[in-house]
């Protein structure tokens, strides 16, 4: 079988919570949920998230329409948001310099060539590096969270951005793995699954058999916070179900801290 589906890592690098250990007992590992959560959230304090989206990092084909990209993306969760408002209620962003894995106080997403650093390795699409300190009865406080996508996928494939694609259907899964289209990768899908990481939420799926192997995984592949993103798709830009059920429970940790 081709593989086309390339994981996306949500690589933990944590800092030992200071607090005791939440009492609440949450998912953290996929059980057939339809999200899955270990009860990290951001404390309301630091709501709603900034980033730094680091335009200059992006490989230069993508540079121009990288800020939309990311906006969109954004968006998708903003406009689940339970308590949203108009603009970001949730992930704001502003364009200027961002590190990825650095413990500097502030949320980056940037493009980082694979370099081992927070577990971004030459075989993942992009890599969400979180802090945490602390915690509360839902689970660790969630104080900084890094993005960095790989400006080079996996097995020779190509990054491509809204106004370049060229969909076959709306939503490929239904034919997935596509076996009409294979080299390239929706930056969006992407950004918005990352995001998801960065607000605490953890991977829907088998990461060990995936789908088409084990079809028992079909209900999750649509999903955002799927684990894998299957090339020449788009459906990771929109949330499913799942997805707005688990930004919800993130939202009633986030207001109840
Ligand atoms: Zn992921």
């Amino acid at each position: 079988m081709r593989r086309i589906a390339i994981l996306l890592f949500a690589a933990a690098f944590v800092v030992p919570a200071t607090a005791a250990e939440p009492a609440r007992a949450v998912q953290c590992t996929y059980n057939g949920v339809l999200f899955n959560w270990c009860g990290e959230h951001w404390p309301a304090s630091k709501l709603p998230v900034t980033f730094r989206v680091d335009v200059a990092s992006a490989p230069t084909a993508l540079r121009a329409q990288f800020m939309d990209a990311a906006r969109a993306a954004a968006q998708a969760w903003n406009q689940a948001w339970p308590t949203k408002s108009t603009g970001c209620a949730v992930i704001c962003l502003i364009e200027g310099p961002a590190t990825f894995g650095t413990a500097d106080g502030k949320n980056g997403l940037s493009w980082v060539p694979a370099n081992g650093a927070c577990g971004h390795s030459s075989g993942v699409l992009a890599t969400t590096c979180m802090r945490t300190s602390g915690s509360d009865s839902f689970g660790k406080l969630i104080t900084e969270a890094d993005i960095a996508l790989n400006p080079s996928p996996p097995s020779g494939r190509t990054w491509r951005m809204a106004g370049t694609l060229q969909l076959i259907t709306g939503e490929l899964y239904a034919a997935w793995p596509n076996a009409l289209c294979t080299d390239w990768y929706d930056v969006q899908s992407t950004l918005t699954h990352e995001f998801g990481h960065a607000l605490g939420l953890e991977h829907v799926g088998n990461e060990a058999t995936p789908y088409p192997n084990d079809l028992t995984e079909s209900p999750y592949t649509l999903q955002t916070m799927y684990w894998a993103q299957g090339a020449c798709t788009t459906n990771m830009r929109t949330l499913d179900a799942g997805d707005i059920a688990g930004l919800h429970a993130v939202a009633l940790a986030s207001s109840a801290g």
